[in-house]
Formats: C-alpha cells, sequence, structure tokens
C-alpha cells in the first residue's frame, strides 16, 4: 500500500523517507541481499516519542510494520514491502557506569560499536562473531556468542529494557517490574514492541587470548577440536567452521580448496592459562595458519563495512558431533556448487547452561553445540533454492528435526521451524505474553509467535 501524505507520521522528531526523497535509496537495504522490498515509509526515529507516532499510524493505515535493528535477520524481516519501517539507526547514545559496571545502550547500536565503546574501559558484554549485527536483534533472540561459556548468552547480562508496546506505551521493564515481559523479551524476539534501549551488565574483559586457528579438516580433527572445546575451560568459546579453503591471504596457496577448520576463539581470562587451553587444539594437527594471539578483546569485532550477501542458513542445536557426523559434513561440503559452503560448529555449555532454562525465553540451554549450514552464492548463475536444499538436507542428515533450533539464525522457514527455537511450554507461556501485550499482532513481520491465551492475572499492567 502507498501511505497518503496526511497518513505520514506528523511531528517526528527524526526523519521520515518516502520514495520521493533522496536519501531512501540505501534505506531499504539489508544484510539479506535476495530480500528486495520498497516500503512505503522508513521513519529514522529519534526516540521512543517517535516509535509511538508510528506505530499509531501503522495501526490506523493497517499497514505492515518493521522493526530494522542492524538489518541482520537471515529472513530480512528488517523491511517490509509497502508497509512502514521503524529504523532505530540513530539511536546510538551509549551511556556508562563505569563503578557500576552497567550501561544503557541505543537499540541502534551494532555490537562492534558497542564493543569497542566498552572495550576502552576493559570491559565486555558478549554478543555475537560480528561486528555489524545490531545490539536489539541478536539480545532479544539469546546472543550467542565469543563470551558464551563464559559469561553466558547476552540475556544473562540484560538488566532492563526501554520498550513501547502495540498500545504506544513506553515501558521501562526488568526482573521487577512487568517481569513476565522482561522474560519474554529475553529470547522472544521482537514480538512484544520496539526496544528503544536496552541497559546491560558488563564484566572486566580485556586482554584475551583470541583470533584464528586453521587446521586440516578430517573427520579425526573436527569430532577432536569438538571433543576437546567441550572439555575446555569456560574461558574458551570457539566458533569453528568446515569448509573449502577460500584463497585468502593468510592461507598457503597449497591449501586453496582443501577441507580446512577454521575456528575463531576467544579465551577470555589469563594469557599465560589461555595459552595452555588453546595448545590441545593446536596439536590436533600441523595448523595451515594459527593466527592465535593475545590481543585486545574489540579487535574480534573489526569494523567490516558489511555489505548485503546473497546466502542461505540453516540452523539447528544438537547434543555432539563425532567423526560419523564429521565425515558426513564434510562429504556435503565437497557437493556443494556453491561459492562457499560451511558447516559451523559452536561449542557452548558453561555458564549459558547453568541459568535455568525457564528464566528467560531462550530456553535451549542444554544444548551442547549449535550448527549452521550456510552457503554463499551468486544469484546470476545459480538459484538460490539449489543451495537451501543443500542446506535443509545437511541437516536433517546431522538430526535436525529432534533438535532444536535458534531463533536468531532462522531464515523465512514457517512457523513449525519457529515453534522448534522454543518447547512446547515456553512457546504457550510466549504466546500468553503476546496476548496480553500485543493481542492484534501488530509486531508480525518477525519469527511470530501469535496471540494465545492470556494466562489468568496477567492484564496489562
Ligand atoms: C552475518 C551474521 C552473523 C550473525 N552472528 C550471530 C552470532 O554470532 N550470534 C548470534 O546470537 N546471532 C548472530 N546472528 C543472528 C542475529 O543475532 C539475528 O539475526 C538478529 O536478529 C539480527 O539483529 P539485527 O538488529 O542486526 O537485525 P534486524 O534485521 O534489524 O532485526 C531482526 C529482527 O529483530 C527484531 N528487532 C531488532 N531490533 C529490535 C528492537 N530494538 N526492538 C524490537 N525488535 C527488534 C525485529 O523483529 C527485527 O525484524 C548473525 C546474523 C548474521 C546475518
Amino acid at each position: 500500500m502507498m501511505l497518503s501524505a496526511p497518513q505520514l507520521p506528523r511531528d517526528l522528531e527524526g526523519q521520515a523517507l518516502t520514495p520521493e526523497d533522496a536519501a531512501y535509496d540505501h534505506a531499504p537495504t539489508v544484510f539479506a541481499a535476495h530480500i528486495e522490498r520498497r516500503p512505503a515509509l522508513v521513519a529514522r526515529v529519534a526516540g521512543p516519542g517517535d516509535i509511538a507516532r508510528v506505530i499509531a499510524v501503522a495501526r490506523e493505515t493497517g499497514s505492515e510494520l518493521a522493526v530494522r535493528g542492524g538489518g541482520h535477520s537471515p529472513a530480512g524481516h528488517g523491511v517490509s514491502h509497502g508497509g512502514i519501517v521503524i529504523d532505530l539507526s540513530a539511536l546510538r547514545r551509549f551511556e556508562l557506569d563505569a563503578a557500576e559496571r552497567t550501561a544503557w545502550a541505543g537499540a541502534g547500536l551494532t555490537a562492534g560499536m558497542f564493543t569497542v565503546a566498552a572495550g576502552e574501559h576493559g570491559l565486555a558484554t558478549g554478543f555475537g562473531d560480528t561486528s555489524s549485527v545490531g545490539i536489539g536483534g541478536i539480545t532479544l533472540a539469546g546472543g550467542i556468542g565469543f563470551l558464551v561459556r563464559k559469561h553466558g548468552l547476552t540475556i544473562d547480562d540484560l538488566l532492563a529494557a526501554e520498550i513501547v508496546t502495540a498500545d504506544g506505551r513506553l515501558r521501562r521493564v526488568d526482573a521487577q517490574t512487568e517481569p513476565e515481559l522482561f522474560w519474554a523479551l529475553r529470547g522472544g524476539g521482537g514480538n512484544f514492541g520496539v526496544v528503544a534501549r536496552l541497559k546491560y551488565r558488563l564484566h572486566p574483559v580485556d586482554t584475551v587470548v583470541g583470533g584464528l586457528l586453521v587446521l586440516p579438516a578430517t573427520a579425526d580433527v573436527i569430532a577432536g577440536f569438538v571433543a576437546e572445546a567441550e572439555a575446555a575451560p569456560d574461558e574458551l568459546s570457539t566458533i569453528a567452521n568446515v569448509m573449502v579453503a577460500p584463497p585468502l591471504p593468510f592461507l598457503p596457496e597449497a591449501a586453496h580448496g582443501s577441507h580446512v577448520l577454521m575456528a575463531r576463539m576467544v579465551y577470555a581470562g589469563d594469557v599465560e592459562a589461555g595459552r595452555r587451553a588453546v595448545a590441545p587444539l593446536r596439536a590436533l594437527a600441523e595448523p595451515i595458519a594459527d593466527l592465535l594471539r593475545p590481543m585486545r578483546y574489540p579487535e574480534m569485532f573489526p569494523d567490516e563495512g558489511r555489505q548485503g550477501i546473497f546466502g542461505v542458513t540453516r540452523t539447528m542445536f544438537t547434543g555432539s558431533v563425532g567423526s560419523r557426523r564429521a565425515e558426513k559434513i564434510l562429504q556435503r561440503i565437497g557437493e556443494s556448487s556453491a561459492t562457499m559452503a560451511a558447516c559451523e560448529i559452536r561449542v557452548l555449555g558453561g555458564a549459558m547452561a547453568r541459568v535455568p532454562a525457564a528464566a528467560t525465553a531462550f530456553a535451549h540451554r542444554q544444548s551442547r553445540i549449535m550448527i549452521n549450514a550456510s552457503a554463499i552464492y551468486d544469484p546470476s548463475s545459480s538459484e538460490r533454492s539449489e543451495h537451501a536444499a543443500w542446506a535443509r538436507d545437511l541437516l536433517a542428515e546431522l538430526g535436525e528435526s529432534a533438535a532444536g533450533a535458534y531463533a536468531g539464525f532462522l531464515a523465512d522457514e514457517g512457523e513449525e521451524r519457529v515453534r522448534a527455537a522454543y518447547p512446547v511450554a515456553t512457546f504457550e507461556r510466549l504466546a500468553a505474553v503476546k496476548a496480553t501485550y500485543d493481542p492484534d499482532n501488530v509486531f508480525r513481520l518477525n519469527q511470530n509467535i501469535p496471540p494465545g491465551t492470556v494466562r489468568r492475572g496477567s492484564d496489562l499492567p
């Protein structure tokens, strides 16, 4: 639908961009490059007042409403076709209380911006592995990254949030104030309103042992890597990709085109203890590249100036990766026709697993490993569906249907897969919170949890 001039939100402090504005051109782009949508309006909001005004217009006009933080949703949920986008990118205030080790952060910040700002004080909150991901989107999904075993999920450091709900009210929620909504925000995604600011706990994380270790990928090396990463102290969190080595400058030419295990990792603790912790990983095979070194934590978040990519991704949790599964991964990686196909293995556990499952809406706490199959392709030479089928088949062979999924990595995969992100009781509890705060499903362009049955005694505060 096209909004007519009288329907545009009035009195916006921020910018309202329509297709007629020159500045509109890049406004609708998202990381998922196959998504080409033209919203009728991109509202670059300046704060909660603007957010409430735009929600009201969307409701009055029946427009689809998208909420865009860092724009990294694999489903392209940060942009609507013909509807309205609430673009949070102008909300970039970072207010640190170094003594209290907390920070209020605007939802327009990226993980990299936050990490660099906090890093100036030797402090950090764990986000993911990519600088350009928005802190709002990753936090609302859960947040699994380089500090997951040491400090837990991003949500485990979320202390409070300011959210504008479907009724236009600004609510400041925490464990004491509207605790059910605060519970739902920690894993339930963008279903409950637009979060303008988030308050985080920070940890002293300054010099770490981090970087990249590249090993030849045989089934035994992959299985050995997983076993060693699981046995390592909680200070060590690893993110390893099995892939065909691209012609990267730091890889010897002889390795280009061979199967490699590219493992990024952080040991968040004493440097000597870190060296000891990564030694068993280095010893699994003669490294093809060993770029592990003491570094300041923010160095793990280089500003890649990321543009969008044509890619597919498929995610699952699982309990183990032994050599038989590793063999399967190697075989399938070799068969992919993508420009770059990878199977990512993240060893979990540690602090993430010590929080009770019912404490937050992210409830797959006991999952020991996350696997993500991804393929980057050239749209001029191959069809997206071919790569999507490859990723789906690989994860099916690794046992996807029996395992849960991570909402943050879900693409547009339908209701059943959204359900896989939550145990049944969690999903029903989320649906009840949804019915309380967004009974008309205004916030539906997301990994959607339709309003369920309101629980007794949970009327809107
Ligand atoms: C390259 C890449 C790397 C990634 N790495 C990791 C990783 O290491 N760990 C991990 O846990 N996840 C990771 N993710 C997944 C990522 O956390 C989710 O896709 C997240 O939703 C992206 O947030 P965003 O703000 O960038 O995206 P957007 O597309 O802007 O937002 C995604 C959705 O989140 C909701 N949302 C975002 N901000 C708000 C807000 N302030 N208020 C209300 N709703 C909001 C909306 O529903 C929106 O549609 C990665 C994704 C990509 C593409």
